[in-house]
Order: structure tokens, then sequence, then C-alpha cells
């Protein structure tokens, strides 16, 4: 049984560009999934086939070369056996002395090192950016506070700590701060200029203002990799700000922060190396299957000392299997945790750096056609410059900007019932825009002429 179903699941990989990018799950199949509790036991092969017939064939359709919906990543074969085999050997990465501990540590060294970061920078993998945003911010929190808020939280001190963060912040920053106890009153959403990067003056200026109200600036939040439009904050200009003023620099890198692969991009992320925490994922623009993502803090000790806690029944031991190496529940919220290292560590052994790299810009370049084909044609309109793997656009026709959006958002769901492509949408400057975030590394370039050319099909259809 597990034979068949590793081979149907590498085939269902090997046909994906034959099947369409989504199939909808009907109300029939919501209902045959509404079964009561399995109280005895039910044949595997049963099972499977019902899996086969109403679940796999089913699936959001990011492995798709046409998907480019929000941020996903396509996921590889090789990661099938990964997972298998982490699976197999269910090693529990919470702490204590075995391999997995150290395939984890080395995986977190190999970034570190990627991301120019210093040693005695600490890290570990973590289920995404939203994750590794909150253990990040966790750190900034208590290493700014200057009190001890894991005995007195945040009642301890006598001012209000204040994070900073463009307009263009990913979600999962002030979802962070409001876990964190510094409720989103706290975090002021800086404007963005022409290009959707952060107004360093304008940032200046909050800070400033912050001071005079007897509030206490702590932490400033650069994205490298916009949701919206990939475009990458200033990440020099505010770690000077960071520096001048004494706070935190966080970085969201969630997919941008990849780009340090490649040789060509990396000047884009200059300054990402002088943050004092990180953020990214090696679930999107590494291709790897959900979830893991990656924290990176540049004193461990920071992360120590948010973190660990080492009740009697997790004391450590100077020999046997509770030895001292490898507690990541030491640096970050969980105690147990998977061996989602392994099939980080795989993709970088069999495939290198230099491939993903190549990946990355072969995105980048698509991206750029994309918007190349969009502005070379009569009926679209680019809404934003593509600094990196994000394209958003409309179909433009001569409509009130209200009847516009709602064209767009038409032309989308169609696409996307359609089975050929799936792209998601966003609203740019009050606009709606059609956004392809490329980090699929099955698309080729005429899948998005495909794109093109049907959006500009529905669009005629809908207006004609
Ligand atoms: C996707 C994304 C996140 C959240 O990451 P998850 O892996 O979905 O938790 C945070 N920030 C940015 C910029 C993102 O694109």
């Amino acid at each position: 049984m597990a034979h068949r179903a590793l081979d149907e699941a590498l085939d269902s990989l090997e046909g994906i560009r034959e099947q369409p990018a989504w199939r909808s799950f009907s109300e029939v199949l919501q209902r045959r999934l509404a079964q009561p509790i399995p109280r005895g036991p039910q044949p595997l092969e049963e099972v499977y086939r019902e899996l086969l017939e109403v679940v796999l064939p089913y699936s959001l359709g990011n492995r798709h070369p046409r998907f480019w919906g929000w941020v996903n990543g396509t996921g590889t074969p090789l990661a099938v056996i990964a997972e298998l085999l982490a699976a197999a050997l269910n090693a529990n990465v919470g702490g204590r002395d075995h391999a997995a501990g150290f395939v984890e540590e080395r995986v977190v060294e190999w970034w570190r090192e990627l991301m120019g970061f210093p040693l005695g920078t600490g890290g570990l993998l973590v289920s995404g950016a939203s994750m590794a945003n909150l253990v990040g911010l966790a750190a900034a929190r208590n290493a700014q506070a200057g009190w001890d808020v894991r005995r007195l939280g945040l009642r301890g001190g006598s001012f209000r700590m204040i994070f900073y963060a463009s307009a263009e912040a990913h979600a999962s920053v002030r979802r962070a701060l409001e876990l964190l106890g510094i409720g989103h009153g706290c975090l002021r959403l800086i404007r963005t200029g022409e290009d959707f990067r952060i107004d360093l003056a304008a940032l200046e200026s909050a800070i400033r203002q912050d001071h005079v109200r007897g509030d206490r600036p702590a932490c400033v939040v650069g994205t490298a990799g916009t949701t919206n439009t990939g475009a990458v904050d200033d990440l020099a200009g505010l770690a000077a700000i960071c520096r001048a003023e004494r706070l935190w620099l966080h970085v969201d890198g969630a997919f941008g922060a990849l780009a340090v692969l490649s040789p060509s991009l990396r000047p884009l992320l200059a300054g990402l190396e002088a943050a004092d925490s990180l953020a990214f994922d090696l679930h999107k623009w590494m291709y790897l299957p959900y979830g893991v993502g990656c924290v990176l803090a540049r004193r461990e000790g920071d992360l120590r000392s948010a973190f660990s806690l080492v009740p009697e029944y997790l004391e450590k031991m100077p020999r046997g299997v509770a030895t001292g190496a490898n507690h990541f529940s030491d640096l970050g919220p969980e105690l147990s945790r998977g061996f989602r290292a392994l099939k980080v560590w795989m993709a970088l052994k069999v495939h290198g750096v230099e491939k993903h790299a190549r990946l990355i810009e072969q995105n980048v370049a698509q991206a750029q056609y994309l918007a190349q084909r969009v502005e070379s044609s009569p009926d679209l309109e680019l809404l934003a410059p593509v600094s990196l793997n994000v394209v958003c656009f409309r179909f433009a026709a001569d409509l009130p900007e209200e009847e516009l959006s709602a064209l767009n958002r038409e032309i989308l769901m169609r696409l996307q019932e359609s089975g050929v492509a799936v792209p998601s949408g966003t609203v740019i400057r009050g606009r709606y825009a059609l956004r392809a975030a490329v980090t699929n590394h099955r698309s080729r370039r005429e899948d998005f002429d495909v794109l093109v050319e049907e959006v500009v099909r529905i669009g005629r259809e809908l207006v004609g």
C-alpha cells in the first residue's frame, strides 16, 4: 500500500500540468466528507480509494505551473522523500541528543551564513513566517523593555513601547503584536512612497512625535518583499535609523529574503544583514512543502532569555539522552517539534544553493516578462512597479473606477473557476488588481502568455 501511494503521489506531480489549476470542492463532495465518527476499523484499501476520489483531486492548486495566487510554494518530489523519512523516524526535535537536532542546527547555521548574519546568531525552524515574526518580535519586546517582561508582563514599565512598520507590512506583524500584549494601537503604520517602500522621513517624524508624547520607540519592522507588490524597504536606511535611535530592527523577509541567494538580486536586500532579527519562509520561495520557515536573532541570548524555561522534567544531564545540545525549545515557544529540517537539509544538499538561486532569478525574469506583456497590451494596465516577483495589473476599460474593480473581480473569479490559471487579487491605491506572485519553479514563459491572453479574452467578453 505504501509503495502504491508513493508511486501515485509522484505520478500526480509528474502529470500536474495536464490537470486544471483548481477545481471546486463541490457541496456534494462536502456532504460525502460529513461522516459520523468511525468507531470501528475500515479497510485501508477503501479509505485510500475514498482519498483518491474525494480529497486528492481537489487541492488548492499551488503545485500547478499556472498558480500564482497569494504567495504559495510548489513543493518538490525530493521533499516527498524527505517527508516520508521524517514521518518514519518521528523525531521530536524539541531537544536532547539525537542526529535530527544536529541536522536542524546545521540548516540554521547555513541560513545564518547565507543571510549574512554573524557568528553568535541564534535561530530555529518554525511553521512559517507568521510564527517567525512572532518569535522575532517577542525577542524584540523583551530586549527593548528594560524590565523583566516575563515576570511583570507589560505592566512592569512606565511607558508604552511603540513598533513601526510600513502600511504595506504583512498582517502577521500586527497579529504578533496583538498576541504579545503590545496591541496594534502601538503599531504605527508608516506611509510608503511611489515605489511602495517605507517612507524613511515619515518614519523619522513618527519616531520624534512618539518621543515628544512620552512613548518609547522600540522596534522597526522592515519588509523585504511586501505581499502586495514585492517591494523591498530600504533596509540599510532602516538599519541606520535604528542604530541612531537604539531601536530593534526586525525584518519580515517571508519570500523576499530568499533573493539573497542570487548574486544579481542580493544588492536589493543590502542592509538585511544588519537586522537584529529576521523572519523568512522556506515553503514559499524555496519551493518546499508546508510548513517551514526560519527565524534568526543576531544574539542567540535574546531568544534564550525570551523563551528558555527548564522545569525539572526537562533537566539537562552531562551524559545520556538529555545532554545540553540542540534544545530548540529554549529558543522558541514550542516544546515538541517535528523534523522539518530534513527537507531543507536534503534540498540544499541535493540541489545546491546555486540551483535555488537560478530558479529565483527565473521567477524574477518571468515577472518582468509578464509586466512587459501587460504594458504592451492596450487592454491591460500595470498597477505597481515590479521590483521582484510580484505583478499587479488589471483589465483596463473606459469605465468608472467602481465598475472597473467589479469587472476585474469577475475576471479573476472566472479565470480561477476555469482552472486555467490562479492569480489572486488585491487593492493597490484604491484600484482592484489581479496579482501574480511568482514563487513557482514549474512555470514556463508560455504560462504567462496564457494568463495574459485569458484575462484579455474574458475582459473583452464581459465588456462586450
Ligand atoms: C506569507 C507572508 C507572511 C506569513 O507567512 P506564513 O508562512 O504564511 O505564516 C508574512 N510576511 C510576508 C511578507 C508574507 O508574504
